[in-house]
């Protein structure tokens, strides 16, 4: 456990020189939750303790591999939020849960069969133990919460704490300390335990610290039990609870929203909670998740324009604003591209707007950044699946959660087709993803991708990497050639990898859904997949169409392009980053939230 506080100024990042140190320790205080800064000034000491921070809440938050807390985009994003916000010197606080035994770990078998192993990680080996804990009723027993700290320091400088909720203490009883293990697991009981944790042992967890609150962000519904923990905190003063919350929503389908009966609230939630308040803001039915924090939320906002066009329709006569998701730029740019970037664009990673300028960038010097980035990832290809991939070959890649609308086989539709366009212009494809435990429907994603693989063979190469997670997220967003995303619309909220893949040079090639709405200038930025949501066209037609472009466009516009006119590549790999990574990147995101959301 490290006491004795860090040598940089976690509110401006500077280096406290070592001779210095004895009178700035006068400055130094103990007060966060038992943890020791040391601060290059009174200044820097009063900002970080009295000035209002954001509490991020989010039930999984994605910083590295190492910390295996997330499942998929929803965690990544909350992670590059915090990022962001580090970068930004940003007051926030993010809260989410310790799940020591992660999402899960994938296995697959040669058929493509996936089991799934705890992907166990022990906090205690990197994070420091906040000394204060807290307690909520569960079920009618006391259970103590406790949390690890860690801090995310930006390379510019500001450091956002992250507090894991952990419920593993000796005190409490066995089936209470499994709570914050398994992240999405178990049965709705579990889920409501875990939101439990999330949203009222977090908010009387920062009670223990010294921050001011500005506001609560709930990032998606899971943690929207903060809000009666608000209310009681308030005298159930609902204006004033409205003030204090900004909501995000994800899903455009209500099916999404967690949704627990009354009778199993009443089991397990603490009954100083009146089911009449829940029921007024939460649903008469069922206690809506999404409906709670909505309905004690002054701002609320969906996550790409056209998801807010459909979230209109599900939360009728609410003014639900569009902050269209990002990504961090430095995170998600591969070394080669930051050295590029670093080279012609200085100053990128805090301002990626920046990367607006990377259109002057010699096409030469981009295109040895791209077959590096393209090397090391079938280097790594090699190594996980003993498969040459050729550096030379059109290589289109396609990972995410596997799942249902995500339709990862639709470029399989008609393996005729499919195979022709390779005769005449080989391609090879790279894909990843895990299936959550229960979604068998994912799994069989995953099984008939694998028979594709194999039924083709002797003419595609096709491959599938196990275990998909944020470094394989890395290296296939800046490693292939072209990114697909072929989600049913209107379910894609937003998607975020097309924005990594985008930051690396990677050709987007995606149904016209979520973010692709924005980013996609046909030809100039990539290309779309099917009609615009606008053309009315029944279902079928639809279909028809996507199946058409995506073959079509494959076979005369990418294949050609990318073979006989490298230099119109290049201006594609150039727009890539100059018209769409410049835009969608999480600084943007945080300022958009600072100014539109969280100084209201
Ligand atoms: C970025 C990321 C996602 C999100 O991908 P989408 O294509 O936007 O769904 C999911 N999983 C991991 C590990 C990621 O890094």
């Amino acid at each position: 456990m490290d006491n004795t506080g860090s040598l940089r100024c976690p509110v401006c990042g500077i280096q406290i020189d070592l001779e210095n140190l004895q009178s700035r320790v006068e400055t130094a205080c103990d007060s966060f939750g038992g943890k020791k800064y040391c601060f290059c000034s009174e200044n820097c000491r009063r900002h970080f303790l009295e000035d209002p921070r954001i509490a991020y809440f989010s039930m999984e938050i994605g910083i590295s591999s190492s910390m295996p807390t997330y499942s998929g985009g929803l965690g990544v994003l909350a992670g590059d939020i915090v990022k962001s916000s580090a970068d930004l010197r940003l007051q926030m606080v993010a809260i989410t849960l310790a799940s020591r035994k992660g999402y899960f770990r994938q296995k697959l078998s040669p058929q493509g069969d996936q089991t799934e192993f705890p992907d166990e990680w022990d906090p205690s080996k990197t994070l420091t133990i906040m000394p204060k804990k807290v307690t909520v009723n569960i079920e009618g027993r006391t259970v103590k919460v406790q949390a690890w700290l860690y801090e995310y320091q930006s390379i510019t400088g500001g450091m956002v704490p992250i507090l894991f909720l952990d419920t593993d203490m000796e005190e409490n009883a066995p089936e209470d300390r499994r709570i914050t293990d398994s992240l999405y697991g178990g049965d709705k009981r579990y889920r409501l335990k875990q939101e439990i944790v999330l949203g009222i042992a977090g908010t009387r967890m920062l009670k223990n610290l010294p921050f001011k609150i500005r506001k609560y962000h709930m990032n998606e519904g899971h943690s929207s039990l903060l809000t009666l923990e608000l209310l009681r905190e308030n005298n159930m003063d609902t204006e004033k609870v409205q003030n204090l919350c900004v909501f995000t929503t994800h899903s455009p389908v209500e099916a999404a929203f967690d949704q627990f009966t009354y009778e199993l609230i009443k089991q397990v939630l603490d009954d100083e909670y009146l089911l009449s308040d829940m029921q007024q803001y939460a649903g008469n039915e069922n206690l809506n998740m999404a409906f709670l924090a909505l309905n004690l939320s002054k701002y609320v906002n969906g996550v790409s324009l056209a998801h807010v066009d459909y979230s209109r329709k599900l939360f009728p006569g609410r003014y639900i604003r569009a902050v269209t998701n990002g990504v961090h730029s430095y995170t998600w740019t591969n070394l080669y591209f930051r050295l590029l970037f670093d080279k012609y664009i200085p100053g990128w990673t805090n301002e990626p707007i920046l990367l607006a300028k990377a259109s002057e960038i010699p096409n030469r010097e981009v295109w040895d950044a791209h077959v590096k980035a393209k090397t090391d990832l079938l280097t790594f290809v090699e190594k996980a699946k003993g498969v040459a991939l050729d550096p030379q070959v059109l290589t289109i890649g396609f990972a995410r959660r596997a799942t249902g609308y995500k339709r990862a086989t639709l470029i399989f539709s008609d393996l005729h087709r499919l195979t022709d366009i390779n005769r005449k212009a080989k391609f090879q494809m790279i894909f990843a993803g895990k299936a959550h435990p229960n979604d068998t429907g994912g799994k069989d994603l995953i099984r008939q991708i694998h028979d594709y693989a194999a039924k083709l063979k002797d003419q595609i190469d096709i491959v599938y990497l196990e275990n998909y997670n944020m470094d394989i997220a890395a290296k296939l967003t800046s490693g292939v050639d072209v990114w697909l995303n072929t989600p049913l619309p209107p379910m894609e909220a937003s998607g975020t990898s097309g924005m990594k893949a985008a930051h690396n040079g990677v050709v987007n090639f995606s149904v016209l859904d979520g973010w692709w709405m924005e980013g996609c200038i046909e030809g100039v930025t990539g290309w779309a997949i099917g009609p615009h949501p606008r053309e009315l066209l029944i279902e079928s037609e639809r279909r028809e169409v996507e199946l058409q472009d995506l073959y079509s466009k494959l076979e005369y516009l990418i294949s050609p392009t990318f073979y006989t006119q490298k230099d119109q590549w290049i201006t594609l790999m150039k727009n890539s980053i100059a018209k769409i990574a410049y835009y969608f990147q999480t600084q943007w995101v945080m300022r958009r939230y600072i100014t539109e959301a969280y100084l209201i």
